[in-house]
C-alpha cells in the first residue's frame, strides 16, 4: 500500500505507483540475485518469482528525444517499466533469461550517427560502472572543469572495463567539476575532481547592485570576505574585500554573489583521487585520498587526465589480488609504492595540513595553496 501515510499530495508521486509489477509482489521479500553476465542480473523472491535486469550506461545529460527513445525501448520490451540507478545507469526488467539476452542484443545494436554506442550493456559486477558526473560548464555556476566532457574522454578509454567483469573487483568512478562535490568522489576508487586555485575577482563597479553583501560575507565558511569601500575615477563603491590568504577557492560566495566569480584559465583544472568506497565488504569504508593535485583542463579530450585514469586502473588490474578494492590493494602494498608503479610522482600537495602530528596524513580535499 504505497500510498499509505502520506499526508499531502505535494512533491512527486509515491514511487510505489511506478514499480514493475514482480517488483511490487516482492517487494523486500527477495531470496537472491546473481549477475548472469555482464550487464544483465537475476533476482529470485523468496516467492520464486525471478526478474532478469538488462544494465546500460546513458549520458548523464540527455535529449528529450533521446529519453522518448529510452521509454520507447520500455514499451517494446518491458511493458512501460525502465528505471535509472543512482550512477545513471538504465534498468530494463524481463521475465525471462531469453528476452534478456535479446534485449541486451537489442541495446547493443543502439547507435548514434556518428557510429558509437546509445545503449552500450554492462556496468555490472567487478568492472567499472557508469561515471556518475555532475553539471560541468554545461550548467552550473562554480565549475572549474567539464563534466559531460572529462566523463566521455575517461568512459572511452576504460570502456572494455564497463562491458566484461575481469577487474579484481568494482570500480566506482566518479567526476565532480568543484569541490562542492555533487558528485560523490570523497568515496570512488577513482574520482575526477575540478579545482579551483585562484580566488574571486571582485567586480567593485557592480557588486552593490547584484550582490547583498551581508550574504556575500556570511557565505564564506573562512572568513575570507568581509564589507568594504573602494574609490574608483573619483566615484566611491560599496563592495567587499578578501583576505586572499584565507581563501580556499570553494566558490561559496559566488554562490550569493555574481560580482565574485572564480573561473580562471590558468587556475582551473582538475585533481585526481583514489581509493575510496562506500562498500563495508572485507574492509571498512573510506575516504578518496589525492593522488595528483592538478591536471590542466585540456578539453575536449583531456589527454594527460585520461592516461593517468588509464594507468592507475591497468596497474591496479594487473597487481590486486581478487576481490580487492582500489584503495585495499594500495594499502597493502603501501602507498608509496603506490605511487612508483602507477608513475606518479608525490609532492608536497598530497599531505595534509601541517597544522598538527595528527593531521601529518594523506590529504583528502583538495582545499590547499599553491
Ligand atoms: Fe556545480 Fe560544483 Fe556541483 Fe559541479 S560539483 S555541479 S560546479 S556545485
Ligand atoms: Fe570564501 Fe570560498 Fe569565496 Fe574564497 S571562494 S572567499 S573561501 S567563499
Amino acid at each position: 500500500k504505497p500510498m499509505e501515510g502520506r499526508i499531502s499530495d505535494i512533491g512527486p508521486r509515491h514511487f510505489g505507483e511506478y514499480l514493475p509489477p514482480v517488483i511490487k509482489d516482492n517487494f523486500g521479500k527477495w531470496d537472491y540475485h546473481e549477475i548472469i553476465e555482464p550487464g544483465v542480473l537475476l533476482h529470485v523472491g523468496l516467492s520464486g518469482d525471478k526478474t532478469y535486469t538488462v544494465r546500460a550506461a546513458t549520458a548523464r545529460l540527455m535529449t528529450v528525444t533521446m529519453i522518448r527513445e529510452i521509454c520507447d525501448i520500455a514499451d517494446k520490451f518491458c511493458g512501460g517499466f525502465v528505471r535509472f540507478t543512482t550512477r545513471n545507469n538504465l534498468e530494463f526488467q524481463v521475465e525471462t533469461e531469453e528476452a534478456a539476452k535479446e534485449l541486451k542484443a537489442f541495446l547493443n545494436e543502439q547507435k548514434f550517427a556518428a557510429g558509437s554506442m546509445k545503449f552500450p550493456v554492462g556496468g555490472t559486477g567487478a568492472g567499472v560502472t557508469n561515471i556518475v558526473h555532475t553539471q560541468g560548464w554545461v550548467h552550473c555556476h562554480t565549475p572549474a572543469t567539464d563534466a559531460s566532457g572529462t566523463v566521455k574522454a575517461t568512459m572511452d578509454v576504460v570502456f572494455d572495463d564497463f562491458t566484461d567483469m575481469k577487474l579484481p573487483a568494482p570500480v566506482r568512478i566518479s567526476m565532480a567539476c568543484c569541490l562542492n562535490m555533487c558528485g560523490a568522489v570523497h568515496c570512488s576508487d577513482i574520482a575526477i575532481l575540478g579545482i579551483h586555485r585562484k580566488p574571486p575577482i571582485i567586480d567593485h563597479e557592480y557588486l552593490d547592485n547584484l550582490c547583498e553583501i551581508p550574504l556575500a560575507v556570511a557565505a564564506c565558511p573562512t572568513g575570507a570576505v568581509r564589507p568594504s569601500k573602494v574609490e574608483i575615477d573619483g566615484k566611491t563603491y560599496k563592495t567587499v574585500a578578501l583576505k586572499e590568504e584565507r581563501c580556499m577557492f570553494c566558490g561559496n560566495c559566488y554562490t550569493m554573489c555574481p560580482s565574485l566569480p572564480l573561473s580562471d584559465g590558468e587556475g582551473d583544472g582538475i585533481a585526481i583521487m583514489v581509493g575510496g568506497k562506500i562498500s563495508n565488504r572485507i574492509t571498512k569504508p573510506a575516504f578518496s585520498k589525492v593522488v595528483v593535485p592538478f591536471v590542466p583542463n585540456e578539453p575536449p579530450r583531456w589527454p594527460t587526465m585520461t592516461k593517468v585514469i588509464k594507468k592507475i586502473l591497468d596497474t591496479y588490474a594487473a597487481e590486486a589480488n581478487k576481490y580487492e578494492r582500489l584503495g585495499d590493494w594500495a594499502n597493502r602494498i603501501g602507498w608509496e609504492r603506490f605511487f612508483e608503479k602507477c608513475d606518479l610522482p608525490f609532492s608536497e600537495h598530497l599531505i595534509d595540513d601541517f597544522r598538527d602530528p595528527a593531521y601529518y596524513t594523506w590529504r583528502q580535499t583538495t582545499q590547499f595553496k599553491w
